[in-house]
């Protein structure tokens, strides 16, 4: 079963949602409130407005009813008719002023019963006017006159200001009443408001701090991004050095596969070995064969290493594996370093690197590298390094395999000189060789000795087949020694021999003849220490074309000189006729 726990960034991302959604809600009721509260400030604006309008219309009607009693009045006094005009005009005001308090107060029915009293009051007032102006109008003076004097002209204007006067009274009681309710309301408002607005506050700095933390997250996934492309570029420009570094390889190995020996590769390797070393130093010893020395092939860089060392002086070379030299300690592990050479080196990088094959120690790599702060690059060259000796050991080794067989199938086991099959190979090209320049006509001469060692059944029969051998191997190197590179001395057979020599005149041949012969007789024999006296050997010389155009021939005629010479007393040389 397979259990998911929940992805953080979803978790995260509907927790910021949320929090939107809230926010905007709250910012809308922020807003209806503000809205509540500022149409509630407008009202109460409003109803001030009325009140005063109320008011204002209220003192209007008790002026203009003061006026009305003040014409009328002067209209009774003077008895002339102008003082009436003010008294009309302030009844008609009394009237409009009456119809514009009625408007005002029309939606409010406790206004009814005041302003019924108010109109009775007034009605009365203008009644007790009216009746003195029309007593003055008929002529009846003192009649008017005595109703001013009587308190009810007083009386009625008191009912109509008390009738104002309540009212107004009514009106500011119920203004100042409305007036409280609009400013809780509002205060109420104002409060929620508040706490709407925090509400927001919070919301939005909850918001800015997730953006800031999302944001903070995304830059230390951007971190981890761009690290892993720092990795991935190196990675991927590691494996492209890899994969040339293989390629380079694999055609120096091919090159290595068709030298013809060891020298050869070795002049390949200066060329191509360096580059894959990573080093601004170095030295490779190639193992001498046979022998537990290791000579310097060839040197690169500015530092100088000692020409050559024995196996055993080098700790690479005695454990078959990479050996760095521990500096640190103020001097190299390695004899081969311990030199004039090494405390120059000092505080470096050098390492011993074994070149092997199938085991086999083939030589030795001695580095010089610059320290490399970054220990991954470190050890990536490392592993470069082995993988090329690796390759370098193996083609190394089976071109010293086939050299081997090769040497094998054309030498001779017991005295190392050309066996019989080479010599029948070498003589024919030689012969075709000789031919090709006589044709050509800058002939240099081609001779073929055919040496036989005297008496050696008795030699054998008196000390033995092993000392025979013996004297073999040395007979054998010195002919080896008497001849050039490019003449081929073999064993034809038994303790016979031949020798061709290439280029090379009748004279000079039987010269060189002579001298082999000497070289036999001079050999000084001993086995276990004791003198077993000298041994000779006799030489049957022929020379192309003057005694044979074929290999045959001359070995017939060589054979037969040979025959001669030993017929002759042995011991000599003799020239074909
Ligand atoms: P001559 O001077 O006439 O050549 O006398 P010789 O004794 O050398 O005569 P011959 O050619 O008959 O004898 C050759 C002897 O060489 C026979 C054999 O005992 C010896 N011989 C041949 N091959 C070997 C070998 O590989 N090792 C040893 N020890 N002796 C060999
Ligand atoms: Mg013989
Ligand atoms: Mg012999």
């Amino acid at each position: 079963m397979l259990h998911t726990s929940p992805d953080p960034n979803r978790r995260h991302t509907s927790l910021t949602s949320a929090i939107w959604i809230l926010l905007i809600a709250a910012i809308f009721a922020t807003a209806v409130l503000t809205q509540r509260s500022l149409s509630r400030l407008a009202d109460s604006r409003e109803v001030i407005t009325h009140s005063l309008f109320i008011n204002k219309a209220l003192n209007d009607m008790m002026s203009q009813m003061l006026d009305a009693e003040t014409g009328q009045r002067g209209f009774l006094l003077s008895g002339r008719a102008p003082y009436l005009q003010p008294y009309y005009t302030a009844l008609a005001q009394v009237r409009q002023s009456r119809a514009a308090l009625g408007s005002a107060l029309s939606q409010d029915s406790s206004a009814l019963a005041p302003l019924d009293v108010l109109d009775k009051a007034i009605a009365a007032k203008l009644q007790d006017l009216d009746h003195a102006v029309s007593l003055k109008s008929e002529g009846r003076s003192d009649e008017a006159v005595l109703l001013i004097l009587t308190d009810s002209g007083n009386q009625t204007m008191n009912a109509v200001r008390l009738a104002v006067r309540s009212l107004e009274s009514d009106q500011v009681r119920r203004t100042n009443l409305l007036q409280a309710e609009i400013e809780k309301e509002i205060r109420n408002y104002y409060l929620v408001l508040g706490v709407s607005i925090l509400v927001n506050l919070i919301l939005l700095v909850g918001l800015v701090q997730r953006f800031r933390n999302a944001s903070v997250q995304r830059d230390a996934a951007q971190q981890v991004v761009d690290e892993r492309n720092v990795e991935l570029s190196r990675l991927l420009a590691a494996a492209a050095t890899r994969n040339a570094q293989v390629q380079g390889l694999s055609e120096l190995s091919r090159f290595l596969q068709s030298c013809a020996d060891i020298e050869e590769a070795a002049g390949l390797l200066k060329q191509h070995l360096p580059p894959l070393m990573w080093a601004a130093s170095g030295s490779l010893y190639l193992a001498v064969a046979e022998q537990d020395t290791l000579r310097q092939a060839f040197t690169w860089g500015d530092k100088s290493f000692i020409e050559y060392f024995e196996s055993n002086e080098c700790w690479a070379a005695r454990l078959r594996q990479p050996f760095r030299q521990p500096f640190e300690t103020g001097s190299a592990s390695c004899a081969h370093l311990q030199s004039a050479y090494a405390i120059a080196h000092n505080n470096n990088n050098i390492q011993c690197l074994p070149l092997l094959a199938y085991g086999e120690l083939l030589g030795i790599v001695v580095l010089e590298a610059d320290v490399l702060s970054d220990p991954q690059e470190g050890l990536e060259i490392e592993g470069s390094r082995r993988f090329a000796l690796e390759q370098v050991g193996l083609s190394i080794g089976n071109l010293k395999l086939r050299e081997s067989l090769r040497q094998a199938s054309i030498r001779d086991v017991l005295t190392g000189l050309y066996n019989r099959r080479f010599f029948d190979e070498s003589s024919q090209r030689e012969m075709m060789r000789a031919l090709r320049q006589q044709t050509k006509g800058d002939y240099a001469g081609l001779a073929l000795m055919m040496i036989d060692i005297d008496h050696f059944k008795r030699f054998n029969d008196q000390h033995g087949h092993e000392v025979g051998d013996q004297v073999l191997r040395e007979v054998a190197q010195v002919l080896q020694s008497q001849t050039r590179g490019s003449d081929v001395a073999a064993r034809f057979g038994g303790e016979e021999f031949t020798i061709v020599l290439a280029d090379i005149t009748e004279q000079l041949a039987l010269e060189r003849a002579e001298l082999v012969r000497q070289g036999v007789e001079q050999l000084v024999l001993r086995t276990s220490g004791k003198d077993i006296g000298t041994i000779t050997i006799s030489i049957g010389l022929a020379q192309f074309p003057a005694h044979g155009t074929t290999v045959e021939a001359l070995l017939l005629a060589a054979d037969k000189a040979l025959y001669e010479a030993k017929s002759s007393g042995r011991n000599r040389v003799v020239v074909a006729t």
